[in-house]
């Protein structure tokens, strides 16, 4: 079955949002075992939407278009349908009354340009919008069956999810399952080499590998006569897979290093405190994105200037004067405080150089401390990262996360012990 995609709208042929519509459609359709034929963006004109509408129909079976539904005057989509098709647009009652009932319970007004969203192509298959307020529609034009979805992208998934791929999946070439492991701290060309040779041996089972920075996500598919035949294959060599990548995979599916942290925490009965430097708050940004972090998550502190580390967390002026902001004592002293002043059980904190400037050159841009003081002791670790100044956030955040992770989790400690004898001399 040859199915193709096709975005709308004129902010993505001009560069002003990414395409995560098509990116998010494609890989789903290829994790249910379909193939992707091609992928289109058109601006909001007429002429070019129907003429993409027309083409596409005519080389593919499939066509999934979104955006363009909405109520402004540059929402053209479904009088462009209705043109390809020779067909009027017709005033959908059942669409009017759910758009004006989503609108009015909101406290607004029901418009005329609310009410553009429910006409809809004649003999059109309407989905609602269980999201938002433009349903919508699926046609067939020839031998091509075509849907035609909201821009919007958590309202697109929806309806994809709950119409569209129950009405592919009967057609889908086979039957395909995915588990996605999540892993942190392992370098792609590592994870090729470790499983090399996976493939050659699991029959019908493809393996992929998608960097979401500073993560790796390896994904085993297994193909089958039967959804449960490949599910039961993706399972066990999943397993396979992460036997032989260890400890560096935290979870599976939308699980996150955030969430699995908390997880981690709440099963230990340990509560955390955060002292935060040159990372400003992601990391309880990151915990808190979470219901239920107030389970584990006392408190958290952004301590940017020395002396609001000396004063919050009681870091010595000492320490902060003999070793410098950026070290290996301070970091030591920052997750202690924060344990103390919250008396929790678990202090985590980071303390380093983001960048672009203040590096030195013994202490270079990128240059991060982090710690975990626990009931057993205080770890701390050492790394300089490269990237600009969010992406040493970023991996310093996650770093830390991880470090948590496995302390808490009673794993090993990945990285060694930076010994204190090698630290680098005071800035
Ligand atoms: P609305 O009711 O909001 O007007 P719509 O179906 O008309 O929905 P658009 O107006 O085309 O959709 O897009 C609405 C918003 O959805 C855009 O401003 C953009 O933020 C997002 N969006 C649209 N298309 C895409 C896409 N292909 N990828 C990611 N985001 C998109």
């Amino acid at each position: 079955m040859s199915i193709a995609l096709l975005s709308i709208g004129t902010e993505l042929t001009r560069g002003e949002i990414l395409d995560t519509n098509a990116v998010w459609l494609a890989s789903t359709l290829t994790e249910e075992g379909f193939e992707v034929a091609s992928t289109n963006t058109v601006p909001d004109d007429p002429e070019r939407i129907c003429a993409a509408i027309a083409r596409l129909a005519a080389e593919h079976e499939v066509l999934i278009a979104t955006g363009g539904l909405g109520p402004t005057s540059d929402d053209i989509t479904a009088e462009c349908v209705a043109r390809a098709l020779g067909v009027e647009l017709v005033l959908d009652e059942s669409a009017v009354l759910a758009i004006r009932r989503r609108v009015e319970t909101r406290g607004r007004n029901f418009t005329p340009h609310h009410e553009k969203q429910a006409r809809i192509p004649v003999g059109a298959e309407i989905y609602p919008n269980a999201d938002g307020t433009a349903p919508g529609f699926s046609v067939q034009l020839g031998r091509c069956t075509m849907f035609f979805l909201p821009g919007v992208p958590r309202e697109m998934k929806r309806m994809f999810r709950d119409h569209v791929i129950t009405r592919l999946r009967p057609n889908a070439p086979h039957d395909t399952f995915v588990v996605r492991l999540r892993t942190f701290g392992l370098p792609e060309s590592t994870a090729a080499q470790l499983l090399e040779g996976i493939e050659r041996e699991f029959e019908d089972i493809s393996l992929g590998y998608r960097v979401h920075f500073p993560e790796l996500d390896v994904k085993v598919q297994a193909r089958g006569r039967t959804q449960s035949e490949a599910r039961a294959r993706a399972i066990e060599v999943a397993s396979v897979v992460r036997d032989k990548l260890g400890d560096v995979v935290y979870g599976e599916g939308d699980e996150t290093l955030a969430s699995i942290t908390g997880r981690a925490l709440r099963a230990r009965g340990w509560r955390l405190a955060v002292a935060e430097s040159c990372t400003g708050g992601l990391i309880s940004h990151l915990l808190t994105s979470y219901p239920g972090a107030s389970d584990f998550l006392i408190g958290s502190a952004v301590v940017y200037a020395n002396s609001a580390k000396t004063r919050l967390l009681g870091v010595a002026e000492d320490t902060l004067r003999g070793h410098g902001a950026v070290s290996p004592e301070v970091a030591a002293e920052m997750a202690r405080g924060a344990r103390r002043l919250c008396e929790v059980d678990v202090g985590l904190s980071v303390t380093g150089i983001a960048g672009p400037s203040g590096g030195t050159s013994t202490k270079p841009v990128g240059l991060v401390y982090w710690c975990v003081a626990h009931p057993g002791g205080t770890i701390v670790r050492e790394r300089v990262f490269h990237g600009d100044r969010n992406e040493v956030q970023i991996h310093a955040a996650h770093a830390a996360l991880d470090l948590l992770r496995r302390t808490a989790a009673g794993l090993p400690e990945e990285a060694t012990e930076v010994p204190m004898s090698q630290r680098p001399p005071t800035r």
